[in-house]
């Protein structure tokens, strides 16, 4: 019997060769047209578990996607850990508007952590995905790096000064952080998620030097990645990921997800030195072929993709809510002839 969506996604983030090629989104996979479809919108779907769900499952009932992905927005962990947050519209992701620590200040982990905010919320979302579609599809449960938590509890700014002249005080807080995203990956798991992608947005090479990824970033990916262990972790970091890839390499992730800006080639070479078998997540640029493209771009993008040897062809980020379903179903090439 053939592979369904679900086995192709999971042997094809471990790197393993597929029947065909795995596609899918391990970032946001709302748009507005799926919106309009299912006939629900943010901001509600960011603060109801059914809605959250149901608009998720369109990944797979409206994009043909070999995996369903919670949450949508990126700020669950820090809210539950006192950030203020916009709760956005039916345009906006929620956002971080207000930081509650100095970096002078003891960060705190409280001990109800998974019962506040919407982290039940995200948790029931994630369960009701399993039972609904989770024979068919990968459930596929979000967290952010605790770098990037760190930087919403102190503020971007205060964080980058941080990092560079006192990077021993954010200690600390990278410890409470990590705790955060072990629990709340540890929750997901629990509720049926098959993988865990951490999205550590502010470790990017276009934020920080490679130094201070290997000091302050990486020690922390690595720790959650074992917690998360058994179940596969996917990490994505925006941007050209070329300068820290034998790091990210070396946290134990099943698989690596990053823009196309990345040399690939160079990734599947450092991949093979190590002697690991990683599965490489991404190949089409989320604004110039999904956003500002068209079906015809994102096809070529996907076949190249392909062709360079992406384990599973994605976006290198988020889909933008605002591309076509067409332009983003234009990335499966489930038809290829050795079907
Ligand atoms: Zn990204």
């Amino acid at each position: 019997m053939r592979n369904g969506k679900r086995e192709i996604f999971l042997k094809a983030i471990r790197g393993e060769a597929t029947e065909r090629p795995s596609v899918a989104c391990v970032n946001q996979t709302g748009t507005y047209e799926q919106m309009a479809a299912l006939g629900i919108k943010w901001p509600d779907s960011n603060f109801d578990a059914d809605l959250m769900a149901g608009l998720a499952i369109g990944a797979h009932t409206i994009l043909d996607l070999d995996a369903v992905r919670v949450p949508f927005c990126q700020t669950i962990e820090e809210e539950a850990l006192g950030c203020g947050v916009l709760i956005g519209d039916e345009k906006n992701l929620p956002s971080i508007a207000t930081h509650p620590y100095d970096i002078d200040m003891t960060p705190h982990f409280p001990e109800d952590y998974l019962t506040r905010g919407r982290i039940p919320v995200l948790c029931k979302a994630l369960k009701k995905v399993k039972e609904e579609v989770g024979d068919e599809v990968a459930v596929i449960g979000g967290v952010i790096g605790p770098f990037t938590i760190v930087g919403e509890l102190i503020g971007i700014n205060n964080f980058m000064v941080a990092t560079l002249k006192h990077p021993k005080m954010l200690h600390e807080f990278l410890r409470v952080a990590t705790k955060a995203a072990t629990q709340l990956a540890q929750a997901l798991v629990q509720a049926g998620a098959d993988v865990i992608c951490i999205e550590d947005m502010l470790a990017s090479m276009d934020m920080i030097s490679p130094k201070i990824y290997k000091e302050l970033a990486w020690p922390w990916e690595e720790e959650l990645t074992s917690r998360i262990a058994p179940a596969p972790v996917i990490l994505h970091i925006c941007g050209r990921v070329n300068p820290i890839i034998k790091p990210m390499i070396a946290t134990g992730a099943a698989a690596l997800s990053f823009e196309p800006k990345t040399d690939v080639a160079a990734v599947k070479l450092a991949i093979q030195e190590e002697g690991k078998k990683i599965g490489v997540i991404g190949g089409i640029d989320t604004m110039k072929d999904l956003f500002f493209g068209n079906p015809e771009i994102a096809r070529a993008s996907a076949l190249k993709a392909a062709e360079d040897g992406y384990d599973v062809i994605a976006p290198g980020c988020s889909i933008p809510p605002g591309a076509t379903t067409e332009t983003i179903k234009a990335m499966l090439l489930q038809e290829t002839e050795t079907c």
